[in-house]
């Protein structure tokens, strides 16, 4: 288990490295975000070993019973999935960024309720880049509106966008879905809202998301295997 992980993470570092090269993107500016939803606290200890310090998880529950049982890692934990307004206490207390929020009011709770010790609240604004009804996310066009009023937020540190654009198996469909977010997010920066993140990417989409400017790629399968 313990040196697959590791095996594993030095594969994916090698698919960053070469993607970076193959687009002319910096070398290093792309972030690897280990999403360890539904993985025991072993696996996380696994991959901390071999230097990985950024976790990804979507269930609250579990994850701040993972958080606190590594406390002693000092790891940078990332909070990505659907968050209910119930919830943001818990995630303002023991997250250090939180990639999924999708409106005002969950901004707002997460700002009031970060604990005033800590330094701002690192936060993407999830965007809607494929427009389904079903999924969570801002649109495109409510974006910029919410962008300035969280970017305003005392406890927050507005830092980019993230999205989960609909599965393709396409590379260049990838890249299209890719690429909107990446627009978006410049013309946010043309405001004059200083952005420096964009969350994309997945097991089977890093590639074009890195082809199009992805700066944390939040990748399970490809470091843990496949979940059940
Ligand atoms: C589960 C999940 C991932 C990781 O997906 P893999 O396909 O396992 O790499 C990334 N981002 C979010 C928001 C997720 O929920």
């Amino acid at each position: 288990m313990k040196s697959r992980i590791a095996d594993n993470l030095a594969q994916l570092h090698k698919r960053i490295q070469q993607a970076e090269r193959r687009y002319q993107r910096p070398p290093g500016s792309v972030q690897l975000l280990a999403v360890s939803k539904t993985r025991p606290a072993e696996d996380i200890l696994a991959a901390a070993t071999c230097g990985q310090r950024h976790f990804g998880e979507n269930y609250l529950q579990e994850a701040v019973e993972k958080i606190t049982a590594l406390a002693d890692l000092n790891l940078c934990w990332h909070f990505i999935g659907p968050i209910q307004s119930n919830k943001t206490r818990l995630i303002a207390t023991h997250f250090h960024w939180v990639h999924s929020v999708d409106r005002l009011k969950i901004a707002r709770r997460l700002s009031d309720q970060r604990p005033a010790h800590l330094p701002p609240l690192n936060i993407c604004l999830q965007v809607n880049i494929s427009d389904e009804a079903s999924k969570s996310g801002l649109s495109l066009s409510e974006l910029p509106e919410a962008a300035r009023q969280i970017a305003g937020l005392p406890n927050l540190h507005l830092r980019g966008l993230m999205a989960i654009p609909q599965r393709s198996s396409h590379f260049e469909q990838q890249r299209h879905s890719f690429r909107q977010l990446h627009q978006a997010l410049q013309s946010l920066n043309n405001e004059g809202i200083g952005l420096d993140t964009l969350s994309m990417g997945m097991s089977t989409d890093m590639e074009a998301a890195i082809a199009e400017g992805a700066t944390i790629v939040r990748i399970g399968t490809d470091i843990f295997g496949p979940r059940d």
